[in-house]
Order: C-alpha cells, then structure tokens, then sequence
C-alpha cells in the first residue's frame, strides 16, 4: 500500500494551467495570476516519504501509478530523494537543480521552476530529520501477495 496525497488538481483561474499552492499567498508560476486556495503539501508530502521509508525502507513505494500532477510531483519526489541517498552527493540542493534540469519539461516549461521550488522545500526539512533520513533497515518488508503483483506489474510497465 501507498500513501497517496488525494486532492484535486488546482487549476490557474487564469491561463487554465495546474499547479500546487504550497505556499500562501502563491501565484501561478506560469502567469503570476494569485491562487485563490493554499494547499499545504509540504506536510502531507512528508508525511507520506515517511510511511513509504518505514514500510518499503525507501520512498518510493511498490505499486504506485500516477493519475493527476500531484502524483506525478510526488512521484518525482520520491524517486530523487530515493537516488540522493543513493549517491550520497556532496552538494544535494546542487544535485536536485541538476537532476530536474536534466529532465524533459518541454511539454510544461512553466513546471521545471515550480517543482524546484517544491522539491527544494522539502530538502530544507529532510536535511534536519534524521527519521527521514535513517536507513529503511527496519522496514516492513513483508509484502502482501497483492502488493507483490501490484510491483511486478509496475515493474514491466514501460
Ligand atoms: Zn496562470
């Protein structure tokens, strides 16, 4: 099982585009109209790398699909948060810039700052969380069948 964020996608009352509200007082990132809703997704989103790492000992869970940008974001969370303890880089702000540099976002140009700023906030609290941070070797690693063929199915999913 994973923890999924349920919201609905927020969407510009202007230029129509999706976005997440973070912060108050957030303005759209592609127009800069002011968002009429704050969704604190920092929180949620920390709360739910924390049941992933104790349950799967990383944050990106077995069987997760991706139905809405709030998924897609956690998503990309998940699995860059899972490669910086990989790698272990010297400078991790400088290797999340990088990384999302790299990634394709010529379909949403406006989304490459956004989720930036997004995945940047969440480093500043990971940095001082030493539960987030700590080896998942204490981890549920029993899986059910369910979830087994749930991870086996995602895993051949192109
Ligand atoms: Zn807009």
């Amino acid at each position: 099982m994973s923890l999924r964020i349920n919201s609905r996608d927020i969407k510009c009352s202007k230029c129509s585009l999706l976005y997440i509200p973070f912060r108050k007082n957030f303005c759209c990132p592609n127009c800069g109209e002011p968002a009429k809703e704050f969704f604190d997704f920092i929180p949620e989103i920390i709360y739910s790398m924390n049941y992933h790492k104790r349950r799967y000992g990383r944050f990106f869970p077995y069987g997760w699909y991706v139905g809405s940008l709030t998924n897609h974001i956690q998503e990309t969370i998940f699995l860059l948060f899972d490669k910086i303890e990989e790698v272990k880089p010297a400078d991790p702000k400088g290797f999340i810039i990088s990384s999302l540099d790299n990634m394709d976002w010529s379909h949403q140009p406006y989304l490459k700052n956004h989720v930036k700023d997004i995945v940047l906030a969440v480093y500043n609290i990971y940095k001082d969380d030493e539960g987030l941070q700590k080896n998942g070797e204490e981890a549920i690693t029993q899986l059910t069948l369910l979830e087994k063929i749930k991870y086996w199915l995602h895993s051949l999913a192109p």
